[in-house]
């Protein structure tokens, strides 16, 4: 997700003339252009991003409208985080709320992610979601709650045989102290002076009108005459969630699955949001999988490869297989042991054992006796 410092990108002043910033650019352009810079993937991103603000910048009439934005505060964390902030928010709760003026919780702030601007051609849908606000959902209305997105990491044992995992979701949640009213115990409860009751309140003129959660009432349309303590008058709270998750059987990484109305609390009547989890199977030092075949790793000594033995492994669901491996086996040999392996969906897969000779580290005084008369025999030198 970027977030577009146009004037950082740039590296002009907000103040600068439409001949400085052209001057600017066309600097710029020459030093980051793909055909000079043939082999630096970065130049080439840079000078996408350079040809980016230019458009707007270099367009009296879409700087006017990007400078107005800037005004009116949907780029405050631009400025302040310094320009080109990349990289997505950090793991864990990131909200998808689509829809203009609607920032969960109240907290005043546009969500950027949103305002994204997807390559070059992006900008009319910049404009438009930010300043078709009235267009979009009202933050007065319901909405529905904040989506969780979040990676689980699950043992293999677990990815391969199902199971339940238990998570801690961080989540919005009604307030307990207040059951949501935001108003201390015996408060009155008042529409709201600032907005009429409305929970929101309108920035700026002309054409383009910005809807914002009202800073007063924090969206909800109504002040009590004394505030909740526990939430501070939000009327939720951030609450850590316990969840079982029902893991399938012979799930692999990058599997997701919804968990329906489990993320945040709605606004104003709206339903929960979803919480997204995003399975990633740990490794294994002894198992891996291919499909639904299930490969193990099985040491042998250099006798058994050498002899043929019988070898025992054992299998994920901790049952017992031997098989008979020949004599001379290679290490890395496998043995196919049929519909040993993952079953899903009426599939079965099968269990390959692959052999590993181990070399002795130390030998008894015998071993080493038999190990030189074994030497000899085949002429080696030592
Ligand atoms: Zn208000
Ligand atoms: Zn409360």
């Amino acid at each position: 997700m970027a977030k577009k410092d146009f004037y950082g990108i740039l590296g002009v002043p907000e103040k600068a003339t439409g001949e400085d910033i052209k001057k600017q650019y066309r600097r710029l352009a020459k030093q980051y252009h793909p055909d000079a810079n043939k082999n630096d993937p970065k130049a080439a991103e840079r000078f996408k991003e350079i040809s980016e603000a230019y458009q707007v910048l270099g367009d009296e009439k879409k700087r006017k409208q990007y400078d107005e934005m800037r005004r009116l505060g949907a780029f405050d964390s631009f400025t302040r985080g310094g320009a080109r902030g990349g990289g997505a928010p950090g793991a864990g709760a990131r909200g998808g709320q689509p829809g203009a003026g609607g920032a969960p919780g109240g907290t005043g702030n546009y969500r950027y992610e949103e305002f994204d601007i997807g390559g070059l051609g992006g900008l009319g849908d910049l404009f438009g979601s930010i300043f078709g606000g009235n267009k979009g959902q009202k933050p007065s209305g319901p909405e529905q709650g904040q989506s969780v997105e979040t990676t689980l990491e699950i043992p293999f044992r677990v990815a391969v045989t199902g199971g339940k995992v238990p998570i801690e979701l961080e989540v919005n949640e009604e307030c307990g102290a207040c059951s949501g009213s935001g108003a201390a115990k015996g408060a009155k409860v008042q529409t709201c002076a600032e907005c009429g009751g409305r929970g929101a309140i309108s920035f700026g003129q002309g054409g383009f009108a910005v809807n914002r959660p009202c800073p007063a009432c924090l969206g909800k349309g109504s002040v009590a005459s004394q505030k909740c303590d526990t939430c501070g008058g939000a009327g939720e709270q951030r609450v850590k969630r316990k969840v079982n998750i029902a893991v399938p059987t012979g799930v692999e990484t990058g599997a997701k699955i919804r968990l329906k109305g489990q993320g945040g609390r709605g606004q104003r009547g709206g339903p929960p949001g979803d919480v997204v989890l995003t399975f990633q199977v740990k490794d294994d030092p002894d198992w891996e999988r291919d499909g639904l075949d299930l490969i193990v790793r099985k040491p042998v000594n250099i006798a058994q490869a050498t002899l043929g033995s019988k070898v025992s492994v054992e299998t994920l669901d901790e049952k017992k297989v031997t098989i008979r491996i020949p004599p001379g086996t290679p290490s890395g040999k496998r043995f196919r042991v049929r519909e040993q392996g993952i079953a899903k969906d009426g599939k079965h897969g099968d269990l390959l054992v692959e052999i590993a000779v181990t070399v002795p580290e130390k030998l008894t005084g015998e071993q080493e006796r038999l190990m030189k008369s074994f030497a000899q025999s085949v002429g080696m030198e030592y």
